[in-house]
């Protein structure tokens, strides 16, 4: 069995997928990212990222069982579901968690999204087991050798356990689930969709308290945040940060790594290229998620918390990324 906890990124883009010229580089498909804990498959929000995901899932037999969790139920974060192949396999089985809407359940909200009037076949035409759960902030998610369930603490579990805990953001209109993965000691923090404060967001410090790895919101320039971007109005209150305020949350967490995430559709690779040196200047170990993007934490056996070999490797090569991607990297 694997000893590692992997990342990868298959969409990295916010709001709606962006292809063309301009973004190959950081790719195009919404939000999705893959997580593996040994052998078994996590994954992060339904975006149009989640289609190559399942197909690969599918292709390498790993889709017997997968636990998908939705930070919040916006388009880009379940748009792709729908062609999700795994959730098409009679024996996959499919455990999903995440918050419910504003006035419907989770649940529905699926199953609207795949109504006969917007899409040709529903959630039931999905032949393989769904198992869709709506989870509460103050429950714990838990994987281990007894199966995926909920549990009221952590107190108690296995360190073998992939354990999940969640902070209800309200910085996002409609309020985001941040999930925090543990497995072996290792931690990696998912804040997407959620607006900075003055000062930081501190319950999401506290929460991401020395996580290993954060992945947060950056989708804006700050001159863009402002209203100063000709062409572009001001988007203070639309629930995301500017770069300067996913490094001010990495400091003050004082994590491992941040990646930024949910990069603004309108943004070509030069743009998100420039925000990702800003972020370096204020906070080293950034990087700007892209497409095939992966990082690799090997956890010590007897867990002692950050400071082991982490490798960043590349999927997809292209000439255009900078030479410190392609090789390891110590933090
Ligand atoms: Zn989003
Ligand atoms: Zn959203």
């Amino acid at each position: 069995m694997s000893n590692e906890l992997k990342l990868k990124f298959w969409g990295v883009r916010g709001s709606y997928p962006t292809p063309g010229a301009g973004t190959l580089k950081y790719g195009g498909n919404t939000a999705s990212v893959e997580v593996r804990a040994g052998e078994r498959t996590i994954i992060l929000d339904a975006g149009t990222g989640i289609i190559p995901l399942g197909r690969e899932l599918a292709r390498t037999k790993r889709a017997s069982e997968i636990m998908l969790l939705l930070s919040h139920l916006h388009h880009d974060h379940t748009q792709g579901f729908p062609f999700f192949v795994p959730a098409y396999m009679p024996n996959a089985k499919l455990h999903i968690f995440g918050p419910d809407g504003t006035h419907e359940s989770m649940k529905n909200v699926l199953e609207r999204n795949q109504s006969s009037e917007t899409f040709p076949l529903g959630l039931h035409d999905m032949s393989s087991t769904k198992i869709i759960q709506s989870v509460r902030e103050s429950q714990v998610i838990v994987w281990d050798e007894d199966g995926i369930r909920l549990a009221e603490s952590s107190v108690g579990l296995s360190d073998e356990a992939v354990v999940i805990r969640i902070h209800k953001s309200y910085a996002h209109p409609g309020g985001v689930y941040v999930y925090r993965i543990t497995w072996r000691g290792k931690s990696i923090l998912y804040a997407t969709d959620t607006e900075g404060y003055v000062g930081t967001d501190r319950k999401l410090v506290q929460f991401a308290r020395d996580a290993d790895i954060m992945i947060h919101d950056a989708q804006y320039l700050e001159e863009h945040y402002r209203g100063q971007l000709a062409g572009f109005p001001s988007t203070q209150g639309f629930g995301h940060s500017t770069v300067i305020m996913a490094t001010e949350v990495a400091l003050a967490s004082e994590v491992g790594r941040l990646v930024l995430f949910h990069h603004d559709p309108s943004y070509t690779d030069k743009v998100v290229t420039g925000m990702e040196a800003t972020a370096k200047s204020l906070f080293s170990d950034s990087v700007a998620a892209y497409e095939g993007l992966e990082i690799t934490l090997t956890p010590n056996p007897s867990p002692i918390g950050r400071g082991e070999i982490m490798s960043v490797q590349l999927q997809k090569p292209s000439s255009q990324l900078s030479s410190h991607r392609r090789g390891q990297e110590r933090m």
